[in-house]
C-alpha cells in the first residue's frame, strides 16, 4: 500500500498532537517523520514545564504512545535549515508541518537590560530544565533579592523555583547543575512585578494557589491592591479572574507573613524603567515606574504616573512572553513572531502547514495545542485528499538520506535508550530521571545503544 508522507518540524506538544491526528486510525496511509534539532523530543514538556510540576509532564506518555506508531519515525539532532533545507523536504514529502514553538523572548526595551545579571526567563527556565543550550548560563544567585518582571505563569514558575526549598526540588528532574546552584543560593526575596493590576494578571489559579503552600516561604501582596478592585469588574472578568482574586484574598487572609526564611512578593501597577549597574558593573538596582490603570476603549492599560521606586537587586529576570523565530526560507510575520497562516495552512506556502505557538503566538497551556493540532491535521489531510503514492522504497530512501546527511541522527530507538538511561540514573534517588545536559553526553548514550542494533 502506498503512503502519503508528512514531515513535522519540531517535537513538542504541538508537533505530537498534530501527529496523533495525522496518524488516526481512519487514515491508514499517512506516514509521519518528525525532525527535531535536539537529540531529545517533547519540547517544552521536557525543557519548559517546571520540575516541581511532574503531573503536567505525564502528557509525555501519550507522546511516547504516538511515537510507537509503526508509521512514525523520529529524527532527532537534525536541524532544519542547517542539516536539511525547506526545498529538500518539499522534494521528499507531500506536506511539511512547522511546529517549532517560540524559542526566543520579548525584550523590555529599557536601559540596562543587557547588563550582566539581567536575564531572559526563557534562558533561566532552560537552565534549570537541563536544556543543552543553557547549561552554562550560570545565573548569579549570590544575591539576596531577585526581581522578576511579568505577571504570567512563567514569572511564577521562575519565582517559585528561586524560593522553593532545594531539598524538595532534589526529588524532581531539575538539572543537577541548577540544584547545586539553588542549594548555594543566597536569594531570600523574589519580587514579581506586574505592570497592570490583579484583574489583568495572566497567572492561572492553580499556580497562584501554590504560592501559599510553599514550605518556608511568605507569599506576600499588598491588601490595598485588592481593596481598590471594583467587584463588578472582577465579576465581568470571567471565571479565571474571579478565582484568581479569591485566591489572592486567601493568600492575604490565610497566609499572613510570619517571617519565614524566604519571601515571594507580588507587586502590581509597576513597570521597569531602567536597570542600573552596581559598583561591579553587574545589575545593582531597578527603577520601577508606578502606573495608573486607565480604561482605553475597553482595554485596561498601564499609564506611567511619574512616581518612581528604586529597588536594589543583583538579578533581574524578564518573563514578558516568548517570541517565535523565523525559519530559513519560510514565510514569517516578524511583528507577531508567527508564520502567517489560515487555519494552519501557511499563506504563500507550498504544501506547508503550521501548528502551536509558531501558528497562533505563545499563549495557552499544553492542552491548547490539541485542538490546534487537530485543526492543522484536518487541513493537511483534506489537501492530501487520499494521495498515497509513496512506496516503501521511497521511505527507505528518505531514511538513508537523513542518516547520510546527519550521521548522528537520534532515531526513536536511540531516544528510548537515552530515556531509559536518564530514568535509570534517577531511580536510586527516587527521582523521575536525571537529565543529561549536553549534546555530546546525549549523543554518546544514543551511539552506545545503537551499536550494531539500529533497526533498518
Ligand atoms: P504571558 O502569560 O503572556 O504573560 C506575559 C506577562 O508579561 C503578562 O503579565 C504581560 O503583561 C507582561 N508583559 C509583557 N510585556 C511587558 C513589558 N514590556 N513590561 C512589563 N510586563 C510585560 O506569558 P508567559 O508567562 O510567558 O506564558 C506563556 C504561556 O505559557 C501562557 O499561556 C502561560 O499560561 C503558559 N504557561 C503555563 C504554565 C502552567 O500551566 N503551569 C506554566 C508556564 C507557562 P500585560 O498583560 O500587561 O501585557
Amino acid at each position: 500500500m502506498g503512503r502519503a508522507c508528512v514531515a513535522v518540524i519540531g517535537s513538542g506538544p504541538a508537533a505530537f498532537y498534530a501527529t496523533a491526528s495525522l496518524l488516526r486510525p481512519d487514515e491508514p496511509a499517512v506516514h509521519v517523520d518528525m525532525f527535531e534539532r535536539l537529540p531529545t523530543p517533547w519540547g517544552l514538556v521536557r525543557s519548559g514545564v517546571a520540575p516541581d510540576h511532574p503531573k503536567i509532564k505525564t502528557v509525555s506518555s501519550a507522546f511516547a504512545r504516538t511515537a510507537d506508531h509503526p508509521r512514525f519515525r523520529f529524527f532527532g539532532n537534525v536541524e532544519f535549515g542547517r542539516d536539511v533545507t525547506r526545498t529538500e523536504l518539499l522534494e521528499r514529502y507531500d506536506a511539511v508541518v512547522y511546529a517549532v514553538g517560540a524559542s526566543s523572548d520579548n525584550h523590555l526595551g529599557i536601559p540596562g537590560e543587557d547588563l550582566p545579571g539581567s536575564l531572559a526567563a526563557t534562558d533561566f527556565v532552560g537552565w534549570y530544565n537541563a536544556h543543552p543550550d543553557f547549561r552554562d548560563l550560570d545565573p548569579q544567585l549570590d544575591v539576596e533579592r531577585v526581581v522578576v518582571i511579568g505577571a504570567g505563569n512563567v514569572a511564577l514558575d521562575v519565582a517559585r523555583m528561586l524560593v522553593t526549598d532545594p531539598d524538595e526540588l532534589a526529588s524532581t528532574d531539575v538539572a543537577d547543575h541548577a540544584l547545586g546552584a539553588l542549594r548555594a543560593s543566597s536569594v531570600r526575596e523574589v519580587l514579581v512585578v506586574a505592570r497592570r493590576g490583579p484583574i489583568q494578571a495572566a497567572f492561572t489559579t492553580i499556580e497562584l494557589r501554590e504560592l501559599g503552600e510553599l514550605t518556608g516561604v511568605d507569599a506576600v501582596l499588598d491588601p490595598a491592591d485588592l481593596e481598590v478592585l471594583d467587584p463588578e469588574e472582577v465579576k465581568a472578568g470571567g471565571h479565571v479572574v474571579r478565582t484568581n482574586i479569591e485566591t489572592m484574598h486567601r493568600l492575604v487572609d490565610e497566609h499572613p507573613p510570619t517571617g519565614r526564611p524566604r519571601r515571594l512578593v507580588l507587586m502590581f501597577a509597576r513597570s521597569p524603567i531602567e536597570i542600573r549597574p552596581g559598583p561591579d558593573g553587574r545589575v545593582g538596582e531597578v527603577v520601577l515606574g508606578c502606573n495608573d490603570l486607565v480604561n482605553e476603549g475597553g482595554t485596561v492599560r498601564a499609564r506611567d504616573n511619574g512616581k518612581r521606586e528604586t529597588v536594589s537587586t543583583g538579578l533581574v529576570i524578564r518573563a514578558v512572553g516568548y517570541r517565535g523565530v523565523a525559519l530559513p526560507d519560510v514565510p514569517f510575520d516578524d511583528r507577531r513572531g508567527v508564520i502567517p497562516n489560515t487555519g494552519g495552512r501557511v499563506i504563500e506556502g507550498e504544501r506547508e502547514y503550521v501548528t502551536g505557538w509558531i501558528k497562533r503566538g505563545p499563549s495557552g497551556v499544553i492542552g491548547t495545542n490539541r485542538k490546534d493540532g487537530q485543526e492543522t491535521a484536518e487541513a493537511v489531510l483534506a489537501d492530501l485528499a487520499g494521495r498515497a503514492d509513496r512506496t516503501e522504497e521511497e521511505l527507505t530512501e528518505i531514511l538513508e538520506w537523513v542518516r547520510k546527511r546527519c550521521p548522528e541522527v537520534v532515531e526513536e530507538h536511540d531516544w528510548r535508550a537515552i530515556d531509559r538511561h536518564e530514568i535509570g540514573a534517577g531511580e536510586p534517588a527516587g527521582r523521575p530521571r536525571v537529565k543529561l545536559c549536553s549534546i555530546p553526553e546525549l549523543l554518546a548514550v544514543a551511539a552506545a545503544a545503537r551499536e550494531g542494533s539500529r533497526p533498518a
